[in-house]
């Protein structure tokens, strides 16, 4: 730190402050070490994981870093293997796509663009359907024999699967689904799209508001699912033990990926990617790689909601926002957190889901409040889109086929080429190479 602090100096003499922000050791209370201060000295190389994330680290988070080492920082935007999101999770696709364009593009993602070619054959368009709603059906199975719940393949499959923290807002999507068992409570007869919503995800062992976000949901879905008004219209879920290779069974079998995190919190996400590719459309904020994602897909092939990073920064250092005016001001927001807040998903209990509308009510750091109307007219788009199936299938089959970016060849080549300075090699295979990974097989 003395050396580091020299530097520091000699490039800006007298400024004191700076000294104090750079510093590897936090003096301004009890003394600890910044670990990322520290990284940034010992590494030749920072980068960002998605463009906006990048941007961040530079004019934000690491600012006085990116002023004294500029040509230290890039931005690598992450990938994931289509070897296992796609070939080994999605056998059906794999075989479609291979029967059109060859499989090249398990190699090589970008090739999937040569679906394009195909997103005017009518044909292709029916046998695309017919391959999401066998995957779904699929998971329909799987959830009657695990819960005991029926759910319809032909409903819109509504999934949001990650970690459980509020700055993803898995209860941002709850207020969604209560919002529509209010519309159904208040008109029976409504006409609503039918829709399946499936969370899967873990809440970390000591964090309590994830833990709390997760009872909601079961407390919801065992009231939904059983009330007669509902008439099998909407059916939640919650998918308990979420992971790795049971996330591999549940990305294929959406329509819709929920990627709703507050602007500026996601790094890049990885699951948002997952789902596009196995031909889900995405409903989203401008976050991490959602907008790498939209950019390329095309924005009309993208439903996007909620404030931007440059607005969230804005309302909050304003200093004047106020989530109880969102709530004084939107009759049907009133009337969702009301019902939480009377303790009709707790069997009359007042006080279980308290903490939560007094952290919604009162603080909403992650901004639920200030999205909500936003992301609930974005949801009844997404519902008047669904209803047109063709058109529809149109639009994930453009997801697909302008995915390629999102590999994980890509993303770790230009780690090779731009950072590493390293080439590749070439590995002798056997003929005709075998993946096995946790029971499913493959070849490649
Ligand atoms: C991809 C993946 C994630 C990351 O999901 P995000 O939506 O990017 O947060 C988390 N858990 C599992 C099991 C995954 O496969």
């Amino acid at each position: 730190n003395k050396y580091f602090l020299d530097d520091v100096r000699l490039k800006y003499p007298d400024d004191f402050d700076r000294i104090r922000r750079m510093s590897l050791i936090d003096e301004d209370g009890e003394r600890y070490v910044r670990m990322a201060h520290l990284a940034c000295v010992g590494s030749h190389a920072i980068n960002g994981v998605a463009a906006l994330h990048s941007e961040l680290l530079k004019q934000d988070v690491l600012r006085d870093f990116y002023e004294m080492y500029p040509e230290k920082f890039s931005n690598k935007t992450n990938g994931v293997t289509p070897r296992r999101f796609i070939v080994l999770s999605n056998p059906r696709l794999t075989k479609l796509i291979n029967s059109k364009i060859g499989d090249n593009w398990i190699k090589n993602l970008e090739d999937l663009r040569k679906l394009e070619a195909f997103v005017d054959d009518p044909e292709f368009r029916q046998e695309f359907r017919q391959i999401k709603h066998a995957i779904k059906q699929d998971l329909a199975t799987y959830i009657k024999q695990q819960y005991d719940i029926t759910v319809d393949p032909n409903s819109l499959f509504d999934i949001q699967a990650k970690r459980f923290h509020e700055y993803k807002r898995q209860h941002l999507n709850t207020l969604h689904i209560i919002t529509l068992y209010n519309r159904i409570k208040a008109n029976p007869d409504i006409d609503i799209t039918p829709r399946t919503f499936l969370f899967g995800g873990k809440a970390a062992p000591g964090y309590y508001m994830a833990k709390l976000m997760i009872k909601l949901i079961t407390a919801v879905s065992e009231v939904v699912n059983r009330d007669p008004d509902v008439r099998d219209r909407i059916k939640v879920l919650f998918l308990k033990d979420y992971n790795v290779k049971f996330a591999q069974r549940v990305y294929p079998a959406a329509d819709l990926s929920e990627q709703i995190s507050t602007a500026g919190k996601e790094a890049s996400g990885t699951g948002n990617m997952k789902f596009a590719l196995n031909g889900a459309l995405t409903i989203g904020t401008l976050d991490g790689a959602n907008v790498e994602i939209r950019e390329e897909v095309g924005e009309e092939n993208f439903f996007l909601c909620g404030l931007t990073t440059e607005e969230v920064y804005a309302l909050k250092a304003s200093g004047k926002y106020n989530p109880r005016q969102y709530y004084e001001n939107n009759a049907e927001l009133k009337k969702v957190i009301d019902r939480i807040a009377s303790g009709f998903f707790s069997h009359g209990d007042t006080e279980l889901f308290k903490p939560m509308i007094d952290s919604l009510l009162n603080r909403d750091e992650y901004l639920l409040l200030a999205d909500y109307q936003s992301y609930i007219e974005c949801q009844d788009r997404v519902s008047q889109a669904y209803r047109d199936q063709d058109r529809w299938t149109r639009m994930a089959i453009l997801n697909v086929a302008r995915m390629g970016k999102f590999s994980s060849d890509r993303s770790i080549h230009d780690y090779c080429t731009d950072l590493w300075h390293i080439q590749p090699i070439n590995v002798e295979l056997e003929e005709d190479a075998h993946v096995k990974i946790d029971g499913l097989s493959g070849s490649i």
